[in-house]
């Protein structure tokens, strides 16, 4: 991605003082005069900050403010180990905001949208992120939290809510228990803004169909912000990520080399305005591309965009040999007739070999379902090298969550 120079400035700008700043940075930087970063050329040489980097200074060591300035903490999900904490500052929770309240531009909501925040509240960053952007727009906020749906439905008829905010799982629950009660013709919903995961073009038509609204995918993550960084326009091309707060590139996720636009790879991100813990190259495990061109979207936005995301550098999995992205199955599954979005992988080692079962949902029994099992394991082969046991399930069988998706299920260590 070619950089701006106003990005090149901001970025100059942090790098004269960052290692006074911040004692992560201090470390990081050790022994290179980043002060002297003067093109892009010089930024590209930086090393990048990872994960597990920002993990290591656990709780507060990514602070660059004085305590002072610090407003606020949040969190990423622990799930792999040691969390870790972004405080922000005052500029941070307004800018967060902005980026926010942008998102819900894009997305068509106006002030006399009704919108159902139905991600969590708390230390990580998504809830209180949909309700900020929702109020400096204007709109206004349903602050429901996950779960309970019951009550989710019956704010939803009684307040009228005009967009729903949630994971696509979550969304996907909610269209299908809104199906099942046939209360669709009582709902007023017309847009959903949906984020957090990635997904199938399948889900996607299901949960538009079944809520009859149009979709759009929002962006984002704990240590660069939260959700709101970015998001899908009219065009439904890409999502356009706001890069007057960012700069992004995409690398080549095993050398690290950065990536002509239009090649898949790493999505690598640098804070250029982020005060509580500003992050300069930092790793996403996304795996994406920048759509090529001058960025020029039909939908007015000059914002550069990446494409829908396929997959994350950890969810590549191999078996038989084979590297496969969980978005591989799903194209599968989407052009497999008879299948629905849903779908389970396990892998495991028997007899001294790799088993891969691809478990999907069919509405398909007896023969017809057989046809569809033989069809999908024979597309798989064509599209990823090797050939699974494909087995189709009755509709409902596999497991949805308020959160994320599991999906895959590898026993083999
Ligand atoms: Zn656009």
């Amino acid at each position: 991605m070619q950089m701006k120079p106003e990005q090149l400035e901001l970025i100059r700008e942090q790098l004269q003082t960052i290692k006074e700043r911040s004692p992560f940075y201090a470390k990081k930087f050790e022994g290179i005069d980043v002060a002297d970063v003067a093109s892009q050329a010089d930024f590209e040489k930086l090393p990048f900050s990872e994960k597990d980097d920002l993990r290591s200074v656990y709780p507060l060591g990514l602070q660059a403010v004085p305590d002072a300035e610090v407003v606020r903490i949040h969190s990423s999900s622990g799930t792999t180990g040691t969390p870790v904490i972004i405080p922000y500052t005052s500029q941070d929770v307004t800018d967060w905001a902005v980026q926010f309240a942008r998102c819900f531009e894009i997305a068509g909501v106006g002030v006399l949208d009704r919108v159902q925040i139905t991600p969590g509240y708390g230390l990580w960053t998504a809830g209180i992120g949909f309700q900020a952007g929702c109020e400096r727009l204007g709109a206004m906020a349903i602050p429901m939290g996950p779960g309970n749906t019951e009550k989710q439905l019956r704010m939803m008829q009684d307040l009228k809510s005009t967009v729903l905010c949630a994971t696509s799982s979550y969304a996907l629950l909610l269209a299908e228990e809104i199906e099942a009660r046939g209360l669709r013709d009582k709902l007023h919903l017309r847009r959903g803004v949906i984020g957090s995961e990635r997904w199938g073009e399948k889900m996607r038509n299901r949960i538009q169909n079944e809520l009859g609204i149009e979709i759009y995918d929002i962006y984002g993550l704990t240590e660069i912000y939260g959700p709101g960084i970015g998001i899908s326009c009219d065009e439904h091309c890409g999502m356009h990520v706001f890069e007057d707060f960012c700069y992004i590139e995409v690398v080549d996720p095993n050398t690290g080399e950065p990536l002509s636009d239009g090649e898949v790879g790493e999505l690598v991100i640098t804070t250029l305005r982020k005060q509580g813990a500003p992050l300069i190259r930092y790793r996403t495990h996304d795996l994406t591309r920048i759509l090529p061109g001058d960025c020029k979207c039909a939908c007015g936005e000059k914002h550069p965009r990446i494409d829908t995301l396929v997959g994350r550098t950890d969810d590549l999995f191999k078996v038989k040999g084979c590297n496969i992205f969980p978005a591989q199955v799903e194209e599968v599954i989407a052009i497999t007739d008879g299948t629905s979005s849903e779908y389970q992988v396990m892998i495991d080692h028997v007899d001294g070999h790799d088993e891969m079962t691809i478990l999907f949902e069919t509405p398909l029994e007896g023969d017809a379902r057989e046809k569809a099992e033989l069809e999908l394991a024979t597309i798989f082969k064509a599209k990823c090298g090797c050939t699974p046991i494909a087995k189709g399930v009755p509709m409902g069988e596999l497991p949805r969550s308020e959160k994320k998706t599991k999906r895959i299920f590898d026993s083999r260590y």
